[in-house]
C-alpha cells in the first residue's frame, strides 16, 4: 500500500470518528473506530476524543499485535483485531458508550424483536455479552464472538460494538442500534413491549435482501 493511500486512510478515520461524536454516539474518550489496513488495522488511539483526534494520532496495529511505541492504540484494540479474525469482509468497527445503548446494555439481556428494524443486524435480537473488564481478553472474545452472525452487540454495563464492510455502514450500524434501543426504552415505559415473532422478522429479512433497506 502506498503511503497516500494509508495518509487518505487515516484521514477517513478521523473524520469518521469526529462524525461519531457530532451524532452524539460519544463523548470525552469513551469510544474507539478502527477500519482494517493492510495486514492490521487503524486505530483510534488512548484518550482519543473529538477534539485531537488526527491523522497523526491513529496508530497502526499489526496482525501479530504490534505497534510502534510512541503512541498507544486504544484499549479495546483487541476487541478490534477479534473482530477481523473473525469474519474477513468486515473493514470497519465502531465502539462507544451511546446513551441508551448502555441503559439497556445495564440489563444484561438482548435487545428483542420489538421492532422489525431489530433485523437489520443479521438474527432476531441484538445480544449483549456479559460484563468483563474493559481491554480484556475475555471480552474481546465473548464480543468478536457475537458478531460472528450479528452486525453488533451489545456489552453489559458498557456500551456496544458494530461492525461493517464500509466505516458508513458500520457507523449506521451504531446509529441504528442507539435509535433502537432509545426506542425500546421509551415503549418499555408502558410495560415489556409487544415482541415480533420469527416468521414476521424472517419475512422482514426476506424483503430487504431484494432492496438493501437502509444501506
Ligand atoms: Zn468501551
Amino acid at each position: 500500500m502506498s503511503d497516500q493511500t494509508e495518509k487518505q486512510a487515516r484521514n477517513q478515520l478521523a473524520e469518521a470518528y469526529r462524525r461519531v461524536v457530532d451524532l452524539g454516539l460519544t463523548e470525552l474518550s469513551s469510544g474507539n473506530l478502527s477500519v482494517r489496513f493492510g495486514n492490521g488495522m487503524l486505530i483510534s488511539p488512548a484518550g482519543a476524543d473529538g477534539d485531537n483526534i488526527c491523522e497523526e494520532s491513529i496508530v497502526y496495529v499489526n496482525a501479530s499485535g504490534d505497534w510502534d511505541k510512541s503512541l498507544n492504540p486504544s484499549s479495546e484494540w483487541q476487541l478490534h483485531a477479534g473482530i477481523y479474525r473473525n469474519d474477513v469482509n468486515t473493514t470497519a468497527i465502531v465502539h462507544t458508550h451511546s446513551d441508551n445503548c448502555v441503559a439497556v446494555s445495564c440489563h444484561c439481556h438482548s435487545l428483542p424483536p420489538f421492532h422489525y428494524l431489530v433485523g437489520l443486524f443479521g438474527g432476531d435480537d441484538v445480544p449483549c455479552v456479559p460484563y468483563s473488564t474493559f481491554g480484556s481478553e475475555t471480552l474481546a472474545q465473548d464480543v468478536s464472538h457475537a458478531l460472528i452472525d450479528r452486525y453488533a452487540c451489545l456489552m453489559a454495563n458498557h456500551g456496544m460494538t458494530a461492525r461493517g464492510p464500509s466505516m458508513p455502514i458500520a457507523m449506521m450500524f451504531a446509529h441504528r442500534l442507539e435509535i433502537l434501543c432509545r426506542q425500546y426504552l421509551l415503549a418499555q415505559q408502558l410495560g415489556e413491549p409487544n415482541h415480533l415473532s420469527a416468521e414476521d422478522m424472517d419475512a422482514f429479512r426476506e424483503k430487504i435482501s431484494k432492496i438493501s433497506y437502509g444501506r
